[in-house]
């Protein structure tokens, strides 16, 4: 196989060559150190600093305001599923605990858009029977399989059946940014009632175009997609809505935001490597221009790969047009065994990781921010050739 793979992985996905060659550089001795970042205590003085202009650059990139903690936490974006749960209706709790409003209903809305976001309610769902003191009911205020038969669509903000924060204890609102496998994504921010925290994640569109913090309780994402390799999973989380560990549901200390936020994300060791690897991602990121630079240049690539597909005869796509990702591009083509010559092909021409996610099938072209401009054009006149013969 050529020393160059064009790497189309949905995650852990590809790392731009510029960061992984940095990476190499300084393996054997990081910041003059003699040590690898690997072989550094997590609170010695060089690793510090990593940690901090890590945030540093984060913070200025995604331009998150002061009352915004930024946590490093670990058990991929999967924990958070549970995570944003707990914390969030420990904060609801200690405020209606503070209103007199104590045992009243909490409700938790979720728009679900496609497999992540379904998981996420699903495990909230799990976790109910756990949270003693109030009941708690999860609201599905967007159901898209079961409304539509299967995913690809985001029904408009008037088809949504968010809870009335009026009249219910609603502890936040949770949707899926991008949701990596069906190939869907938000292109705006959903509007919702501003006294309710939204949640999202990013995980598969982290860091891919600017975002309004300001606009959101907690964003999250898994680092190995857009940021660097697998081990680590960032929360930015408004500082009001960190409560202590002993209100609200008793929670594994490891999932607690305040806990962390409290210790700096090293209450214990944190991921260290990959800590380091999203530093040198976020430095990559400001030479391309920062989020404005690099959106611009995901338009293209989406565009470009979005124009063969709806102009040619044997490319399918099932999203919408106003929801398709910038990150995952999600296409059929027309019968199975097309589709497995194609990826028999793909592979012969240094072309990898394009299968479909094995509940959807199919292929799936990840382009993200590390993926140059010429990966997709190297392999034009195969990737975007509408004519049978070329496979
Ligand atoms: N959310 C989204 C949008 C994802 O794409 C993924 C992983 N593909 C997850 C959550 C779960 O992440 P992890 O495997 O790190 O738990």
């Amino acid at each position: 196989m050529s020393t160059y793979a064009l790497n189309f992985g949905a995650g852990p996905a590809k790392i731009p060559q510029a960061v992984l060659l940095k990476a190499q550089k300084e393996f054997l001795n990081v910041h003059g150190t003699g040590m690898s970042v690997m072989e550094l205590s997590h609170r010695s003085k060089p690793f510090g600093a990593i940690l901090e202009k890590t945030k540093k650059d984060l913070t200025e990139l995604m331009k998150i305001p002061s009352n915004y903690t930024i946590l490093f936490m670990q058990g991929g974006a999967t924990t958070e599923f549970a995570s944003v749960f707990y914390n969030l209706v420990a904060t609801k709790q200690q405020e209606l605990k503070q209103a007199g409003k104590e045992g009243e209903e909490i409700v938790v809305d979720y728009l679900v858009t496609g497999a992540w976001s379904s998981k996420a309610a699903q495990e909230a769902e799990r976790l109910i029977p756990t949270v003693i003191g109030n009941p708690v009911r999860v609201n599905r205020a967007v159901n898209v399989k079961q409304s539509n038969g299967k995913f690809g669509v985001i029904p408009p903000a008037s088809e949504w059946k968010l809870t009335d924060a009026k009249k219910h204890n609603v502890a936040y609102v949770y949707y899926c940014d991008n949701e990596t496998v069906h190939g869907v994504e938000f292109q705006s921010i959903p509007q919702i009632d501003a006294s309710v925290p939204l949640v999202t994640d990013v995980s598969s569109n982290f860091l891919s175009r600017p975002i309004d913090v300001s606009k959101f309780g907690i964003v999250y994402g898994g680092a190995q997609k857009n940021l660097g390799p697998a081990g680590v999973t960032i929360v930015v989380v408004r500082n009001d809505l960190l409560v202590d560990l002993n209100v609200g549901p008793i929670r594994p200390l490891m999932l607690d935001f305040k806990t962390a936020a409290d210790n700096d994300s090293m209450y214990n060791t944190p991921p260290t490597f990959a800590i380091y690897m999203v530093g040198l991602t976020l430095e990559w990121l400001k030479e391309q221009g920062g989020l404005d630079g690099i959106q611009k240049a995901n338009n293209r690539k989406s565009e470009k790969l979005y124009k063969v597909i709806d102009d040619s005869k044997i490319y399918t796509s099932p999203v919408a047009k106003d929801c398709r990702s910038h990150m995952n591009v999600v296409f059929n083509l027309t019968t199975e065994e097309l589709e497995k010559e194609f990826l028999k092909g793909a592979e012969e021409k240094n072309m990898h990781q394009l299968k479909g996610h094995r509940s959807v099938g199919g292929v799936r072209a990840s382009i993200y921010n590390a993926l140059p401009e010429e990966d997709l054009t190297t392999p034009f006149p195969y990737f975007f050739s509408c004519k049978r013969d070329d496979f």
